[in-house]
């Protein structure tokens, strides 16, 4: 991406260059390029949808689009329904937290900590009265799950496991399908946290439980809208009079169009990004694009010094956490990139107390848009 200088012409339209001599227009002086793992740099169809008129969200225009959306994320994690809500990740996790609440088997849980987000789902679940057993790895480590099954042997069956499939605070991916695979011979439930594999890595929920995931990471669209994956027959057992009336996923699956008061900006964005993961096709060629610019990426921070948390067989491929240079802050390191032109992460507080930056390729950025960064990095270390 290169910089332009707009003009500073006159007002007889010839150029102020000679009263003041041209400034070389720097990285500072155009919009930042966000690596940041949510906000992500967004498509500009994506954001011209945003800006498109607002529709009711009762409209008879409306409900085909937000059905279609459903059925767009729906494709992306192998069928599975999708319940849309208001709110981010985190409202969709306390959806799930309120239906695990009103299950008979509420308290037999089994709750996977490798991170901040897994973490934070334990914490959802304590507050909605769950008290899972819990098993708890150090940051950079996956699910290990010769401890899982071990733990699931001494579970009465019919209970649910949850956790996070990629642990964005460190990188580290799971493994989903084997988590799935234990379950299923122990007749436990899998939960699991998509908010930040989906789109970037291919994402099978067909035998999970309950799924979540979120519009404003990789998918590459405005945060606002939270969702919830299930299938209705799945959630027959609930009495829906024990969950709260916003948290009733069995009911949002089975409404046509939205339950309660949309944004139809956010649908509208949201059916603008999900054209990028339409075909199996295009959906794969997405995938094959994060997975080439990451590890290029993180193969571009290792040669200059820097050290990934995640290992790279266990790594997911759209974000890279790692230590700031020696004697430097997280907070001097984002200030750092942020003055050449640059938003990575380190501000929030779980990563600025174990003083870990992350830099992710979740949103619409290319090879040309990384490289300045790369290549200033791979001097001061
Ligand atoms: C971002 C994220 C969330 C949700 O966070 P919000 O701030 O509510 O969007 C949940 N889980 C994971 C794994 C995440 O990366």
């Amino acid at each position: 991406m290169t910089a332009t200088l707009n003009g500073h012409r006159g007002t007889n339209g010839k150029s102020a260059t000679r009263e003041r001599a041209p400034q070389v227009a720097t990285r500072e002086a155009v919009a930042p390029i966000c690596l940041l793992p949510g906000p992500v740099a967004l498509a500009p169809r994506v954001t011209a949808a945003f800006h498109e008129p607002i529709m009711y969200h009762r409209a008879d225009e409306f409900l085909p689009l937000f059905e279609r959306v459903r059925g767009r994320l729906s494709a992306m994690v192998g069928g599975k329904p999708a319940a849309m809500l208001v709110g981010s990740g985190t409202l969709a996790n306390d959806a799930v937290a309120a239906t695990l609440r009103a299950d008979p088997q509420a308290d037999n849980g089994l709750s996977l900590v490798t991170g901040e987000f897994g973490g934070r789902l334990l914490k959802q679940a304590n507050r909605w009265g769950l008290r899972p057993r819990v098993l708890n790895w150090d940051w950079g480590h996956a699910w290990h799950l010769d401890e899982v099954e071990a733990t699931l042997k001494t579970m009465p069956p019919g209970g649910w496991i949850w956790g996070t499939h990629h642990e964005t605070s460190t990188g580290v991916l799971n493994d989903l399908q084997g988590l799935v695979a234990l379950a299923k011979k122990y007749g436990q439930r899998v939960i699991v946290d998509c908010v930040s594999s989906m789109a970037t890595v291919p994402v099978d929920l067909s035998g999970v439980y309950l799924g979540t995931g979120a519009s404003g990471k990789a998918i590459g669209s405005y945060a606002g809208i939270a969702f919830v994956f299930a299938n209705p027959s799945d959630l027959a057992h609930l009495d829906a009079g024990n969950i709260p009336t916003y948290f009733d996923i069995s009911a949002a699956l089975t409404t046509t169009g939205p339950r309660f008061t949309v944004p139809s900006p956010l649908i509208r964005a949201l059916d603008a990004a999900l054209d990028v993961f339409a075909s199996p096709e295009s959906l794969a060629a997405r995938l094959r694009h994060i997975a080439e610019l990451g590890k290029y990426m993180r193969n571009r921070l290792i040669d200059a010094g820097f050290e990934p948390m995640a290992p790279a067989a266990i790594a997911n491929p759209s974000i890279v956490t790692f230590a700031p240079p020696q004697g430097m802050s997280t907070a001097a390191f984002v200030a750092m990139c942020r003055a050449w032109g640059y938003l990575v992460a380190g501000q929030s507080g779980y990563l600025a107390e174990r003083n870990y930056v992350q830099l992710a390729v979740m949103g619409c950025v290319t090879q040309s848009d990384i490289d300045p960064l790369l290549d200033r990095l791979a001097t001061i270390h």
